[in-house]
């Protein structure tokens, strides 16, 4: 009896001090996906920040979904921005109502309207978090062509970045005094109102994100300048794997860099795959392209890999497609982002 136990506490001892080894040799190299073996950065200083509450964000993205789908014209669409925009108000923010109509692919009229929050709104170094609020008005990437005319309830294609958001501008806004720096959530509708799949009479690559274009031309102050953007697009699917995309690379690398450091650096490497993909049609182009904003966007998209979350553009895109630990790893990992504005990032050694 005593034998074994002594025994089993030489065996304890011994299996710790070869964890420890194999920890030793491993803390400067991850291992990637496809199992290949990576050396990581110089690790950061992490400045203090929130413990991002990913119940606060599901539950934000529960609430959009409990509107229905929210296409613009219709009374759910104009319930969840008047929600949105009270959210905001409730925390503090100043907002802004940029109501506008804009036509589109097959010539309606969208009342729209870019709901937007700022935190010290008088800071003249600024930066953008955004994701777009509106769902698609058509299912048409559904395997059920009897879907392709009902709209989606874009819990994940929507709702997910939205919750993020809103969740990030509860935990920043009684931090404001101290962060030296302004922060402007804009949530741009009618960006995911494009030209369907089964609807080729006329042929317009142009119909996206038609809220971001409208800002982008049409600023909510007049002047208004930001240091950079970071977008968020479907960040709330279980195992989601956030590549980093080509037009974020092309305009804003650095901001790629930092973003999936900070994210390796938290434990969320199984998230953040430092590995490019295509360029995809998001609101982020055109804030590059057309406001001149470095801006990224984290969101599920792998060209090599079939593209977008299977539920995308689907009736499946509801609740059961949103997984709290996406949401945190998202969130945590962009809350830190903004925080460490506050203290410059040094390596430790
Ligand atoms: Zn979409």
């Amino acid at each position: 009896m005593s034998f074994s136990r002594i025994y089993g506490a030489w065996f304890a001892l011994a299996a710790t001090l070869l964890l420890l080894l194999i920890g030793l040799t491993s803390c400067d190299k991850t291992t990637g996906s496809g199992g290949e073996t990576k050396v990581t950065d110089p690790p950061l200083v992490l400045a203090p920040a929130p413990n991002f509450n990913a119940d606060t964000a599901y539950w934000f993205v529960q609430q959009q979904v409990n509107f229905g789908p929210r296409v613009p014209n219709t009374p759910a669409h104009q319930q969840c921005a008047d929600f949105l925009l009270a959210s905001l108000q409730r925390y503090g923010l100043k907002t802004h109502n940029q109501a506008f109509e804009v036509a589109a692919y097959n010539g309606t009229i969208l009342r729209s309207r870019n709901l937007i929050g700022a935190i010290n709104p008088n800071a003249k170094k600024r930066i953008l978090l955004c994701a777009h609020w509106d769902s698609r008005h058509v299912a048409d990437h559904d395997k059920d062509s009897a879907n392709w005319q009902k709209p989606i309830l874009g819990a994940n294609d929507g709702g997910s970045g939205v919750g993020v958001l809103l969740e990030i501008a509860r935990l920043m806004a009684p931090d404001s005094a101290k962060l030296g720096f302004g922060v402007d959530f804009i949530f741009f509708d009618s960006e995911d109102h494009g030209q369907p799949e089964f609807d080729r009479s006329v042929n317009n690559p142009d119909s996206w994100c038609l809220g971001s274009k409208h800002w982008a031309q049409n600023k909510h102050v007049p002047g208004y300048q930001g240091f950079y953007g970071i977008l968020l697009d479907m960040v709330g699917a279980p195992g989601a794997k956030f590549y980093q995309e080509g037009v974020s690379l092309e305009y804003a690398p650095s901001i790629v860099q930092k973003v999936w450091n900070i994210g390796h650096q938290l434990g969320y490497g199984a998230f953040f795959i430092r590995e490019s993909t295509d360029g995809i049609i998001d609101d982020h182009r055109y804030i590059n392209e057309m406001a001149g904003i470095p801006t990224i966007d984290i969101v599920q998209y792998h060209s090599a890999s079939g593209g977008f979350h299977p539920s995308w553009h689907t009736q499946g895109d509801n609740m059961d497609v949103i997984d709290r630990a996406t949401l945190k790893a998202v969130g945590q990992t962009v809350l830190q982002t903004l925080y460490n504005e506050t203290a410059p990032a040094q390596p430790l050694n």
